[in-house]
């Protein structure tokens, strides 16, 4: 086998050829996978981009791993595994292509964190306003396609305004943060918790009907009830108020939400800490 630079640069061409492709970090890797594979012979190559590392485990095979750095900024783990032994020659070969890839890795970084703030609130990991649009779009077609149901919850702190006045604006984000991970503990990955306003969240159900959602929104108003947010040492109570809508297929997403938010201002008006569904 004879890793010149040739094979090298073959190698980094084709993983350029789609520049397009590039910007997806999993098509990247995957084209990584299939470029360099076959020419060591490999098993397998794990990647965990930057933040989310943990021990690669290579099952009992050879490895060899590099933290990927590029000026400066890290870029995540790379490992390579098969059944034997690498050679030194073939260790070359590897960082010599690893270090090809690396500004195209950088790259595909920057831009997935880009989209990532793009979609998304800062202060909750929510996803935002803007991204509502398109999201909303797809679940509604796909709900209408596939027959199954769509449910909407909306959801607003009670008295809100009374923490940012007791313990201060900075407290205030501390309790955002903290209501988005209790309704974190109960949400499924198909689920989409939107930051729709200040302290107002609408939380997406795709295959829930109407009591599911109820259900589901009964266990995070209990549980926001009855677990203290720790901010600055201090124990703050909050509760929350819900309203649920079921989308119609002659619905639009502007109809869908008004419903939702209609439930939940019967809520408010009902006494707060309690779900309402249309
Ligand atoms: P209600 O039970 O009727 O919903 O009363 P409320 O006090 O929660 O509602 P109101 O609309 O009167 O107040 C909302 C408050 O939310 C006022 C605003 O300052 C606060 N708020 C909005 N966005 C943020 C934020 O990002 N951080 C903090 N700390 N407060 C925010
Ligand atoms: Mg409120
Ligand atoms: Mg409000």
């Amino acid at each position: 086998m004879n890793h010149d630079s040739s094979q090298i640069s073959k190698t980094i061409d084709n993983l350029n050829a789609d520049k397009q492709v590039l910007l997806e970090l999993d098509k990247l890797v995957t084209l990584f996978k299939l470029e360099v594979s076959p020419i060591l012979n490999l098993d397998d190559i794990l990647y965990l981009p930057p933040n989310k590392q943990k021990e690669m485990d290579s099952r009992g095979r050879h490895m060899v791993s590099y933290q990927l750095v590029l000026h400066k900024k890290e870029l995540g783990e790379i490992a390579l595994v098969r059944r034997t032994r690498f050679t030194d020659k073939e260790q070359k070969f590897i960082e010599k292509t690893l270090v090809a890839v690396l500004l195209p890795l950088k790259n595909t970084l920057d831009y997935t964190q880009a989209i990532q703030s793009a979609l998304h609130d800062p202060l909750t990991g929510a996803l935002n306003r803007f991204s509502m649009n398109s999201i909303f779009n797809r679940e509604m077609e796909l709900s209408n396609r596939n027959k199954t149901p769509l449910s909407l919850i909306a959801l607003d702190i009670d008295f809100f305004k009374q923490v940012n006045d007791t313990y201060g604006h900075a407290t205030g984000d501390c309790v955002l943060k903290h209501l988005t991970e209790c309704i974190r503990q109960f949400t499924r990955t198909t689920d989409a918790l939107f930051r729709y306003d200040g302290e107002e969240f609408t939380l997406l159900l795709n295959n829930t009907s109407l009591e599911g959602a109820r259900q589901l929104a009964e266990r995070i108003r209990e549980t926001v009830q009855n677990t203290p947010c720790i901010c600055n040492g201090q124990n703050i109570y909050i509760t929350v108020s819900m309203g649920i809508s079921l989308f119609q297929p002659e619905d639009s997403q502007t109809s869908l939400f008004e419903r939702a938010d209609q439930a939940l201002y019967q809520a408010k008006k009902s006494g707060r800490n309690q779900v309402i569904c249309e």
